[in-house]
């Protein structure tokens, strides 16, 4: 599945106590992990990050006290079992400030059978507050016991994610709504109509942190009125609408005065 796949099981409430993510590159499955962790710490309980609470600014940050990734540590092959000993004994204690406390295993493949079985005792009691997110490139290195507790997501790879093309295209349309620009608008909005769904995501996502970063600049009406079309935009990218038909959305949602 595509992250945007993800993101929509999310939003129908549905989360899991332990995932392997698996499928694409490295740094897709961390955005997995991401959006997961996100999911998991957020005020709003959507199932969807919605962007704006403390938990997801501290989390899109990468601040979250609630959120850890785990990494083999420098030199060593694998993941050891001392490693996964002291993630459980984090695990077990209630999370600082979000519901949930979000714990990532960078290439979890890579544990040795000690660790492995040291993971399984985690998983096999999680504390009800804890989600594991397992990121494994072969997880058929993995042992049974430990795939059979966990959610598998193998996500497929992404058409060339244009990161760059994205956030300037939401600093552009930010840009424009903040000076009333709507032929400004319609500029920005044309280089839209050929996102994929998946650039659509990411697209709502930068969206989201550009109107965070600007609010001050807006009136309390026109913020509004831009949060309230992100959280639409928001939907209609779960309903997996397309590039075209998000933009004329948009367009019609910023465009002219109150
Ligand atoms: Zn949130």
């Amino acid at each position: 599945m595509e992250l945007s796949d993800l993101a929509r099981r999310l939003g129908s409430g549905q989360l899991f106590h332990a995932y392997i993510i698996t499928g694409a590159d490295a740094e897709t499955r961390e955005r997995a992990g991401n959006l997961i962790a996100r999911a998991a710490v957020c005020q709003a309980e959507r199932g969807v990050p919605c962007g704006v609470c403390r938990d997801c600014v501290k989390a899109e940050r990468g601040i979250h006290p609630d959120i850890e990734t785990v990494r083999r540590e420098k030199d060593a092959a694998f993941h050891t079992v001392d490693t996964m000993r002291a993630l459980r004994a984090r695990a077990a204690v209630v999370p600082n400030e979000a519901r949930r406390g979000v714990h990532i295993i960078a290439e979890a493949d890579l544990m040795n059978a000690q660790a492995q079985n040291a993971m399984l005792k985690v998983l096999e009691e999680p504390p009800s507050h804890a989600v594991f997110v397992l990121l494994a490139d072969n997880p058929e290195m993995l042992l049974e016991t430990v795939r059979s507790r966990c959610e598998t997501v193998v996500l497929t790879p992404e058409e060339a994610v244009l990161e760059e093309k994205l956030v300037e295209a939401a600093r552009e349309l930010t840009r424009a709504y903040l000076r009333e620009d709507d032929l400004g608008l319609v500029k920005a909005l044309r280089a839209l109509e050929k996102l994929s769904k998946t650039e659509c995501f990411d697209l709502v996502t930068a969206l989201r942190r550009e109107a965070l970063q600007n609010s001050g600049q807006l009136t309390p009406e026109r913020r509004k009125r831009l949060t309230d079309t992100l959280d639409t935009a928001d939907k209609m990218v779960f309903a997996n609408m397309k590039g075209g038909v998000l933009g004329g959305y948009l367009l019609s949602a910023l465009c002219g005065a109150e």
